[in-house]
């Protein structure tokens, strides 16, 4: 990765978006997207072995073991080539953003920005019974959203304090949550379209 590569992490509950986000900004800017569930969505399908430690997990809306994670994302970041990334749906623990930091910094990246996308719990919950994926069910809907608020949802104030956090309200029409993720970028020079 280059010096001058920016990194986005889009932190937010099961349902905030953070997957139609990321996929409408790499879209329009040149950069890549990086969804730690669809690489492990790929690696069960692959029967890789993270995908073999992962796939239970995924099936029961746990979290995959910290270590598996890291190893996957330091593996994809060491062989993809160098761009600005969006990482959707990772960090997700204490553990993983600190090492997370660690690895960033190693390669020679600060964490740049954290866009913290909000939904409330029903609309999420919602938004999940109608996209309908094998993990969606209401009840492991409902497992992963409280997993969410006692593990994930602290990573909020660690990055408040790392100076780092931009909230973003993520209700309303998709192109809205975009022009409001656009222009909070863009304020902050993180935005080039390509066109
Ligand atoms: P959502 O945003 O709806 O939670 P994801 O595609 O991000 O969906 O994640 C699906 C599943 O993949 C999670 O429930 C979990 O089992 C696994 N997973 C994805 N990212 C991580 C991560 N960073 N740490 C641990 N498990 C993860």
């Amino acid at each position: 990765m280059e010096e001058s590569s920016k990194v986005v992490v889009l932190l937010g509950p099961p349902g905030a978006g953070k997957g139609t986000q990321g996929a409408l900004l790499t879209s329009s800017t040149n950069s890549r997207h990086i969804s730690t569930g669809d690489l492990f969505r790929n690696a069960v399908e692959a029967k890789t072995p993270a995908g073999m430690r992962a796939e239970s997990c995924l099936r029961s809306g746990q979290l995959v073991p910290d270590e598996v994670v890291l190893h996957v994302v330091e593996e994809y970041l060491v062989k993809a080539s160098s761009c600005d990334s969006y990482f959707d749906g990772f960090p997700r623990t204490r553990r993983q953003a600190e090492r997370f930091d660690e690895l960033l910094e190693r390669i020679g990246l600060g964490l740049t920005v954290v866009l913290y996308i909000s939904v409330p719990d029903d609309e999420a919950l919602n938004r999940l019974a109608l996209r309908g994926r094998n993990d969606d069910s209401v009840d492991t809907a409902r497992y992963r959203l409280d997993l969410y608020h006692s593990v994930t949802e602290p990573l909020i104030d660690y990055y408040e304090e790392a100076g780092v956090l931009v909230r973003v309200d993520g209700v309303g029409a998709e192109d809205t949550v975009f022009d409001r993720i656009r222009s909070l970028l863009a304020e902050r020079d993180f935005y080039e379209p390509t066109y």
